[in-house]
């Protein structure tokens, strides 16, 4: 008979059902270490090699991701976790994304030929001590990759929740009958009216200034466009490679249809000549009545 030591709090039950599906005879002991001991015919070898291995690339390695992930995310509640853990395993195992060499399916037969040999000549094996020796390396990339994933997508909740908190400071401001431009490029963000003129918004910005933390450029340009609440904003985003969450996008979702996108100004086409010719310097807005950089809204 070969005795098997399994993980306590595992999935037991169903193991033996898979083993007892193959082979006659199947026990299991339960205490503070689970036991399962079956009888195999050498025939059945690989048939139980393989479920084993499955029982590791599958009910033990997600309970190591849950674990790594609830010490990496303690924001999330436990059925948050299993439940999103679930998804991303399934998504990375059907994309046949690689850790440490291999993709999953591959692990677990590399895995099930390990434990075929390993029956050839003992009995006993300690099934958790072999997979965390045997598959440390797909258990520290794969688990890598799965808290990533977890750290993106709390970071766009959070996203979410200011794009519902900025949309309902929104709805409080009166709509104004004018028309902003807003131009986003990598190395600022500014603003002009609808004649070119460079915005500017004394109390906001000295309320910026005045506070002791952080200003953020993006921030004091979303304060100025919610308390002037213009009805049109002409978008010029220079930028559309910029990292997520990018500002245009932010304009975008917050102010929806009153958000237009420019289709080709002499700011743009200037803007997209310097990059061309590698020039990083300050946009020459010729037409916004001769205002220097330094002056008006440069944030
Ligand atoms: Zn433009």
């Amino acid at each position: 008979m070969y005795v098997f030591e399994w993980a306590p709090g595992m999935d037991v039950e169903s193991l033996c059902e898979k083993l007892a599906s193959c082979v006659s005879t199947v026990r299991w002991w339960s205490g503070e270490v689970v036991y399962v001991g079956c009888e195999c015919p050498p025939d059945r070898k690989t048939l139980v090699a393989s479920i084993l291995a499955g029982a590791l690339l599958r009910d033990w390695l997600y309970r190591q991701l849950v674990v790594r992930v609830q010490q990496s995310e303690p924001a999330w509640t436990g059925d948050e976790i299993e439940y999103t853990v679930l998804i991303q395993l399934h998504d990375l195992r059907v994309a046949k994304a690689r850790f440490a060499g291999f993709d999953l399916d591959t692990w677990e037969t590399k895995v099930a030929s390990d434990l075929c040999a390993w029956m050839e000549h003992e009995n006993w094996l300690s099934l958790p001590a072999f997979a965390r020796f045997r598959m440390r390396p797909l258990v520290t990339a794969l688990s890598a990759e799965v808290e990533r994933r977890m750290r993106q997508l709390r970071l766009e909740d959070e996203y979410e929740e200011s794009l519902r908190m900025l949309r309902y400071m929104l709805h409080e401001q009166p709509i104004v009958q004018r028309e902003l431009h807003v131009f986003c490029a990598p190395e600022r963000i500014w603003m002009t009216d609808a004649e070119g003129e460079l915005v500017r918004d004394e109390e906001v910005l000295a309320a910026a200034l005045a506070d002791e933390s952080d200003v953020d450029s993006e921030d004091l340009a979303m304060s100025i466009l919610i308390t002037r609440s213009p009805c049109r904003i002409v978008l010029h985003d220079l930028y559309p490679e910029a990292p997520w969450p990018s500002f245009a996008e932010t304009i975008r979702r917050v102010f929806r249809e009153r958000v237009t996108p420019c289709l080709g100004c002499i700011a743009c086409r200037l803007h997209e000549a310097q990059r061309l010719r590698g020039d990083d310097g300050a946009l020459d807005l010729t037409w916004s009545d001769g205002t220097a950089e330094g002056q008006g809204l440069d944030i």
